[in-house]
């Protein structure tokens, strides 16, 4: 499980989720709004809205081979890349750089990660230490081991941060969260489709692998893989589904050390947080109780061999992209080609551009910015926002659903709603990362130590209110319950999201609806459940209450009639909280658009009128290609719907869009009048 998801994406719904590394620009990214030869009109727009918007371009941009996915969000991160790999060769070419720096730590950072003949020659010994270490492991020492692991990047078992109290969010407490599986979900354990049961295979096979390429014999590297799948599939049946985990209260569990000491005794955790140095334990969040109480009897029940393969597995698994070759190929077999169906590794360059961005977040996003973010852009980011507000201050005034009570409770949260553009207004102070040009692995593992460090600095202390959770070269964009807050990083206000270039009608559509997706987020299934100053706590009226979820019940039902890949469908209560933020980003953003509008509606341009363009603009920012096993995995994984249910999904409930492209009855998308949904 990846340490950075519990850090900064504990509680907070993005405009998208990320696994790409991004890579090398070959097309100039269009400007001036929209590109007529990226549609493709032989479509009815009525039919197939994707498709309409977006088939010139799929057509013409092939997926590449090395992706799993692959539209406006990749593409836009192969320009990142460019730009970060030039950074990196203007650093390399200085002569004069200080110690401690940011230019001294990305330039050695990214020549570690290329010095293969050196990574080569070291192999295993870089982990062998701490693998040596967990062959010595008792059940007394096992705590101290995994405090250890931590602070490398690996999390057996558990994982432990900090984040702010749901219930009193301007503090930071302790959360205790599951995890300790090497598959990406839990449900791959315990779910007996054909599928399913291939990939665990799969995973004994690549744990065999790795586990021979650690230097065991065959029969041994067998046995060590088995016994882990036992154990793993044990932590996956005491873990929640992804379904059960987007519930805040039943995540909200507040124990004092004493008290979950009382009910897990069998796992010694004042030990493991005394490892940590965490010392305020008052007040500590069980997110998962089940997982973390039961763990406790498996602990105790489990053979201290079979903890020790556990152990020396999440060490392989967690340094093995990072180590020699042999390794490298193994890891990317399993986790890209098994999992998403890519069959070709990116060049090393691209992957250690995206490591050295990774790992150095806050050093490379501060010339990131100094480079390529234009002041003007932040102006105009602020101006429609503040437009965007308005609007959904008078939508919510309009709602016909929602009493009077509830609507001056949820106009007060959407007053106190704060934004970040672009980029901090203070950096990570990161002087302390020792970056060395011949310890790749050390260097990982000190970033690691770095983050994990501030992390848990911060418990029991007050939030701090000027911190980001995503670095300004993301191409991303979030809201955050508990602070009640929409960013906008630097990196997404470029086209096809933002474009100076172009009109009003294309912005609206485009950064303006992701604007309205993220202001929606705060009152959609889970945002709507914490008050305007972030924290968990009713402020709906029971018969409110109600209402929403009979419209949200309709919205459920919409996107699970999606069928995608035959049999499998869109998980519509998975991704209900991103259905609605699209559906309040469309509406809101319109009406800001319409608004702005006080010389009257604009003559068509390119023969589109704003109607069409606000939609076509819309459509054009989930254009993607996607691998067939990659679109199985995040229809179990991500939140988000796919990109082609997201665009017609959306637009089918706009009464707009039947005016704007004569869409009528008998049209493959056409939904009548009474079945729309408008939740915001
Ligand atoms: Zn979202």
């Amino acid at each position: 499980m990846n340490i950075k998801q519990f850090l900064f994406f504990a509680a907070v719904g993005s405009l998208v989720s990320c696994d790409q590394a991004p890579e090398k620009q070959e097309k100039q990214i269009m400007t001036g709004g929209i590109e007529l030869s990226n549609m493709n009109t032989e479509v009815k727009p009525g039919n197939d809205f994707f498709e309409y918007a977006n088939g010139g371009w799929l057509k013409a941009n092939p997926m590449p081979e090395e992706y799993s996915r692959y539209g406006a969000f990749e593409v836009l991160g192969k320009k990142n890349q460019e730009q970060i790999k030039s950074m990196v060769e203007e650093i390399s070419a200085m002569t004069d750089v200080e110690a401690g720096s940011p230019q001294q730590q990305i330039r050695d950072y990214y020549n570690a990660g290329m010095d293969t003949a050196l990574i080569e020659e070291l192999g295993m010994e870089p982990i062998k230490p701490i693998l040596a270490e967990i062959e010595n492991m008792t059940a007394e020492n096992m705590v101290e081991l995994q405090a250890k692991m931590n602070f490398q990047g690996s999390y057996p078992l558990f994982a432990v941060f900090g984040s702010q109290d749901d219930k009193n969010s301007s503090e930071v407490i302790v959360q205790l969260v599951q995890g300790g599986i090497g598959l990406p979900d839990r449900d791959y354990y315990t779910r007996d489709d054909e599928r399913t049961a291939k990939i665990r295979t799969e995973y004994v096979d690549h744990m065999t692998k790795i586990f021979l390429l650690a230097g065991e014999e065959q029969t041994v590297a067998e046995a060590k893989a088995k016994s882990v799948m036992a154990f793993e599939t044990q932590l996956a049946e005491l873990s929640m589904t992804m379904l059960e985990r987007r519930d805040p209260n039943a995540t909200y569990n507040i124990y004092s050390l004493e008290k979950l000491t009382t009910e897990a005794p069998n796992y010694n955790y004042a030990a493991y947080f005394k490892a940590l140095n965490v010392t305020k334990t008052d007040v500590i969040n069980v997110r998962q109780t089940k997982f973390i109480l039961g763990m406790s009897d498996l602990i105790m029940n489990t053979d201290i061999t079979i903890l020790k393969n556990y152990f020396a597995w999440n060490i392989l698994n967690s340094n093995a992209g990072n180590l020699n070759d042999a390794f490298v190929q193994q890891n990317f077999y399993f986790y890209s080609t098994v999992l998403s169906g890519v069959d070709k590794m990116k060049p090393r360059w691209k992957r250690m551009i995206s490591s050295t961005n990774g790992n150095l977040g806050d050093p490379v996003g501060k010339i990131y910015v100094e480079k390529y973010f234009p002041a003007s852009s932040k102006e105009r980011m602020v101006e429609l926002v503040a437009n965007l507000k308005v609007a959904f201050e008078e939508s919510i005034n309009n709602l016909e659903w929602m009493g009077a009570e509830t609507k001056v409770k949820a106009q007060e949260k959407l007053a106190a709603i704060t934004v970040k553009v672009g980029y901090p207004n203070t950096w990570v102070d990161y002087t302390s990362v020792s970056i060395d040009p011949k310890q790749y692995l050390q260097n990982n593992w000190n970033c690691s130590a770095f983050g994990y460090q501030r992390n848990l600095d911060k418990i029991g202390k007050p939030v701090d209110r000027e911190e980001w959770g995503m670095t300004p070269q993301t191409i991303n964009a979030y809201y955050s319950p508990n602070m009640n807050e929409i960013v906008f990083p630097a990196a997404i206000l470029q086209p096809p999201f933002f474009d100076a270039e172009a009109d009003d009608a294309v912005n609206y559509g485009a950064i303006g609806v992701v604007i309205g997706h993220e202001m929606s987020h705060g009152f959609d299934d889970q945002g709507r459940l914490y008050d305007k100053d972030g924290n968990l706590n009713e402020w709906w009226t029971a018969e409110d209450s109600e209402k929403f979820k009979v419209e949200t019940t309709k919205l459920v039902a919409q996107y699970n009639a999606y069928s995608i890949l035959d049999t499998l469908h869109v998980d519509g209560e998975l991704t209900l909280g991103e259905n609605i933020a699209d559906n309040g980003g469309l509406f809101i953003a319109y009406n800001a658009l319409q608004k702005s509008y006080t010389d009257g509606t604009p003559e068509p341009i390119e023969g589109l009128t704003s109607d069409q363009r606000f939609l076509i603009a819309y459509a054009q920012l989930w254009r993607q290609h996607i691998r067939p096993k990659t679109l199985m995995r995040r229809l179990q994984e991500d939140v988000h719907s796919p990109g082609d249910a997201r665009v017609n999904g959306g637009v089918v409930n706009t009464p707009w869009f039947y005016t704007a492209f004569d869409v009528k009855e008998g049209d493959a998308n056409y939904v009548t009048p009474e079945s729309r949904i408008k939740i915001w």
